[in-house]
């Protein structure tokens, strides 16, 4: 870790990996022994929830799985128990199309891996079945800290929203080393905290077909921005691009490429709205993120189209090297 720039010497930053990706750490006002030892106490959390979200790895979750499989009930440690009852409200806030309870159909087409699966054949008719099953959030309840499930193909998959539940619990961490401005920037899904200090957070938008950027934006203090895309994470089977975001009504990857970038107050909830609005795709997105009470949205379609709310459009600087196609919708 080390101090950037001169002028502002009680800026720190450090790298951490989290969720297969890049997590960076800005922090803002503070010593560098504060600075490290809030960064280390990230590390530590962070691989904590790593080993029990993980919805192929043996921790917590498979063991939840396998018990839901088995038709048993169990008790959850209370993080769990959080991410659970926020899945569930945000299943029914985006009217099923953000749906955490699909692991087992996401892991029969072939997701539930470290790599991008390569010449792997998921088995069509197996899928189909499962996806009759309609595995949803509505099968499970909790009752003090356990959790029970009326559907045992409910396989919990957290992967569309924990890296916002986790960024979001990061911030409480850093807060209780008294920290009130940080950037947490995991692969362009971004936690600011505070207004920024010195000079206020100001981010960039990615194209997700190229690595340039699309625009940029000067946070609010305390936004959360998040970007859920099928262009990178997809597998291929005999020259057709497979999606990994699942259209939770046929259990079949979502069939337009997209991507969809959504400004909210928490990062649970940017990280699930960009998910849901994925799925909803250009037709869907306005009502869903209507009904899921974000205030700012904005997909990329295939063609290269952007879709965005017009507090959206009045807040971001379009690259200037580039044309835009902008089909602008009514307020949110
Ligand atoms: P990224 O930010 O990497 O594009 P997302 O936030 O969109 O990822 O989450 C995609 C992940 O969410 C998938 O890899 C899978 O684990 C899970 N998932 C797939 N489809 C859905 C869905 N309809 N609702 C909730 N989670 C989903
Ligand atoms: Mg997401």
């Amino acid at each position: 870790m080390a101090a950037r720039k001169p002028d502002a010497a009680n800026e720190h930053q450090a790298t951490i990996f989290v969720f297969g990706t890049k997590l960076l750490v800005t922090l803002r006002g503070i010593d560098a022994a504060t600075a490290q030892a809030a960064t280390a106490k990230l590390e530590q959390q962070f691989q904590h929830m790593q080993r029990n979200w993980n919805a192929w790895k043996s921790g917590e979750l498979t063991d939840l799985n396998q018990a839901i499989a088995d038709g048993r009930s169990m008790a959850v440690s209370p993080h769990l128990l959080g991410l659970i009852e926020m899945a569930k409200r945000f299943e029914s806030l985006s009217d099923g199309l953000f749906n955490p309870a699909l692991g087992g159909i996401v892991g029969a087409w072939g997701f539930h891996s470290d790599e991008r699966p390569m010449g792997y054949r998921p088995d069509l008719p197996a899928i189909s079945t499962l996806a009759l099953r309609k595995p949803t959030m509505g099968d499970v309840s909790i009752e003090g800290t356990v959790v029970a499930c009326t559907n045992k193909w409910v396989q919990f998959d957290f992967g569309g929203f924990a890296k916002g539940v986790a960024l979001d619990l990061a911030e409480e961490t850093l807060k209780s080393f008294g920290i009130q401005n940080a950037l947490l920037n995991a692969g362009g899904d971004i936690n600011s905290m505070g207004n920024g200090g010195a000079c206020p957070w100001r981010i960039s938008i990615r194209d997700p077909k190229s690595s340039g950027v699309i625009a940029v934006i000067t946070l609010a203090p305390d936004e959360k921005i998040y970007t859920s895309g099928n262009y990178e994470r997809f597998h291929e089977i005999d020259g057709v691009r497979f999606a990994h975001t699942l259209d939770p009504r046929s259990g079949i990857p979502v069939d337009h490429i997209i991507s969809a970038t959504v400004i909210a107050d928490s990062g649970a909830l940017a990280d699930a709205t960009a998910t849901a609005l994925t799925v909803a795709g250009p037709r869907d997105w306005h009502r869903i993120a209507r009904k899921m009470g974000v205030k700012y949205a904005l997909l990329v379609d295939e063609r290269g189209g952007i879709h965005l709310n017009p507090e959206m459009r009045a807040r971001i600087s379009f690259s200037s090297d580039r044309a835009f196609t902008l089909i602008e919708s009514p307020p949110l």
